[in-house]
């Protein structure tokens, strides 16, 4: 069974999603993480940020792999704290808006999607990269609540910086953050992690029959 959850940045997916593969017994598999990698790689390796083909290229010889415990892995180097500073996140919407980057990550995201019963998070599973998912979650926060979150992961940036960049962010992946038409609308904002996790847990269960 695939389990897509989809959102923007801050609405709760990432602790969500693993949180409920581990209570699932299901993987986790982290595409934002994907992206971030291939970000680091490509200013890593001195590439042009607006080549497409060049930055697809790259993705294909490197492949992202992803350890047991997690680890963010590319190109032989564990850069799963890397990919989390504030400049990856302001780049990283301008290496995933490529068609072609997209292309190839996309297959990439399926292959470790079909090994067994999956959480895929990330901003277009539920709608192109797995369709056919048997629950598809599509989770929302308010900005001023999402920037809040991104702070306890960020410490020393203010929010209001946060809110700037969540809001740039957020215009910038517009177009390949789309709820699939099927997908289930979650406003997260009121709503802690456990209960986050029940109603999509319940989603699973019914599913499931
Ligand atoms: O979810 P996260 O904030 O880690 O995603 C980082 C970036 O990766 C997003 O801002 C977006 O540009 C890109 N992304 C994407 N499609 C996905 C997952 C992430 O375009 N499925």
């Amino acid at each position: 069974m695939i389990v897509a959850i989809d959102g923007p940045a801050g609405s709760g997916k990432s602790t969500v999603a693993s949180a409920l593969a581990g209570r699932l017994g299901f993987r986790y598999l982290d595409t934002g993480a994907m992206y971030r990698a291939l970000t680091w790689l490509a200013r890593r390796n001195g590439l042009a940020l607006d080549d497409g083909g060049a930055l697809a290229e790259l993705a294909r010889q490197h492949p992202v792999s992803f350890s047991a415990e997690g680890k963010v892995d590319i190109d032989g180097e564990d850069v799963s704290a890397e990919i989390r500073d504030a400049e990856i996140d302001r780049l990283v919407p301008a290496v995933a808006r490529h068609p072609e980057v997209r292309e190839v990550m996309r297959e990439r995201q399926r292959s470790l999607g079909a090994v067994g019963d999956s959480v895929i998070e990330g901003r277009d599973i539920g709608s192109v990269v797995a369709p056919s998912a048997e629950v598809k979650v599509f989770l929302v926060a308010d900005e001023g609540e999402r920037a809040r979150r991104r702070s306890a992961d960020r410490p020393g940036i203010e929010v209001d910086a946060l809110t700037d960049d969540l809001r740039r962010r957020d215009e910038r992946d517009a177009v390949n953050t789309q709820p699939a038409d099927d997908a289930v609308i979650l406003d997260t904002t009121e709503l802690g992690i456990d209960e986050v996790v029940e109603s999509i847990a319940r989603l699973v269960e019914a599913r499931r029959g």
